[in-house]
């Protein structure tokens, strides 16, 4: 039997609670598919903090990389938000990325049949969206130099390394070869030298992968496409500020925040975590949705541990609970037949995939 070792980062506000009902679904499927899972905590943002004078202690850092993947729960909260920019919960997460140098986020958007409403485009255009945008997440102009602000005149350095660009195709590729095996390269390479050279070492790298169709769209009609026609996309391949606005736009298509899982690979050991905050407004209230964090844990066993068929059962098992009619309460007004607590939803998905 196979043995993992996770490390949990529960943070601040609803991270706990969101956690341990992924935690609860994990269990479930490894005991299905007959692998262990052995969970160790770590502290990071405001709670480490309040505990460790600091938001990423290095026992963390050292705990995250001896691990065989890391599930992160969610950060921050207005207590700390008074302490200087290097001392906040943030700085932690950042640290914490850059440590384990996953320079590759993944972030998928599904729109679930029975949450179509949630979006605030049409029918007909979402439904059926699997998409996934796979963004550059430690280069590009967020940290190329110079950079500078004299006050008058302030510039940022859009850079890029062959080899920074080879290995997130590489990243894309792979993740392609998991899905419908179709990539999207985005870039602005009739204007920007950078992005020439990001379309020629895509090209280049696409010969490895044979088995995936590969298209190039400039970033501006890309981000028509996106609301235009997204079913057109199965992996959207693009740079860390592309990526940025891309992912965001492409999150608003499902409509709803608590859903959405998101991956950060390519490093030594890869993060995964929802796409939302701590959400501090509701947390210890029970009514948290943990879904993105249940589906943060399926990309967890796709993406680091490879058991496939456990993060396909949790996947299943969410649209199945969906499709019943379980809801938090966040999304209580989309044909919601139940409202669940945030740990009673948890347990109706780990008895699903259980019996799946
Ligand atoms: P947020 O994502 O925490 O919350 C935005 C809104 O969505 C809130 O009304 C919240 O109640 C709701 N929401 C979020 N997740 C939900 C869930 N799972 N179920 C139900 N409702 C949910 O964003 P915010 O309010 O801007 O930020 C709150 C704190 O989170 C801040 O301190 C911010 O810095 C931090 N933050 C952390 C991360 C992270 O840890 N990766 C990301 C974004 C924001």
């Amino acid at each position: 039997m196979k043995h993992y070792k996770i490390a949990l980062i529960k943070g601040d506000g609803i991270g706990p609670e969101i956690i341990d009902e992924a935690v609860k679904v994990l269990d479930a499927a490894s005991s299905k598919e007959d692998f262990e899972i052995a969970y160790n905590d770590f502290l990071m943002g405001g709670i480490a903090i309040d505990v460790k004078g600091e938001p990423l202690p290095q026992q963390t850092i050292d705990g995250c990389l001896n691990s065989d993947a890391v599930l992160f729960g969610a950060i921050g909260g207005e207590k700390w938000d008074k302490l200087p920019r290097e001392k906040r919960p943030e700085s932690g997460l950042l640290k914490l990325r850059k440590s384990l140098g996953v320079f590759a986020n993944l972030r998928p958007t599904t729109v679930f049949d029975e949450l179509i409403n949630a979006s605030t485009l049409k029918h007909e255009v979402v439904k059926g969206v699997d998409l996934l945008v796979v963004r550059e997440l430690i280069g590009g102009i967020y940290f190329g130099q110079p950079r500078a602000n004299d006050g008058n005149r302030a510039y940022n350095t859009m850079v890029y390394e062959k080899e920074e660009i080879a290995r997130i195709a590489r990243a894309a590729f792979e993740a392609a070869q998991k899905r419908y095996k179709k990539v999207c390269s985005v870039d602005k390479s009739n204007v920007l030298e950078v992005s020439q050279l990001w379309r020629d070492t895509v090209e280049e790298t696409a010969k490895d992968y044979k088995d995936i169709s590969l298209s190039h769209m400039y970033i501006d009609n890309a981000a028509m496409q996106l609301i235009r026609n997204p079913k057109q996309f199965d992996v959207i391949l693009t740079s860390n500020l592309f990526g940025d606005i891309l992912s965001d736009e492409a999150s608003m298509i499902s409509g709803s925040i608590g859903l959405l899982p998101s991956a950060s690979i390519g490093g030594k050991v890869g993060l995964f975590e929802p796409i939302h905050g701590s959400a501090p407004d509701i947390a210890k209230q029970g009514i948290a949705n943990p879904i993105a964090t249940i589906l943060s844990a399926a990309m967890m066993l796709r993406y680091s541990l490879n058991e496939i068929n456990a993060a396909n059962r949790i996947e299943l098992a969410v649209k199945d609970v969906l499709k019943d009619g379980y809801r938090t309460k966040d999304i209580a007004q989309f044909d919601a037949k139940e409202i669940c607590t945030t740990s009673e939803i948890g347990s109706i998905i780990a008895d699903r995939v259980s019996k799946l």
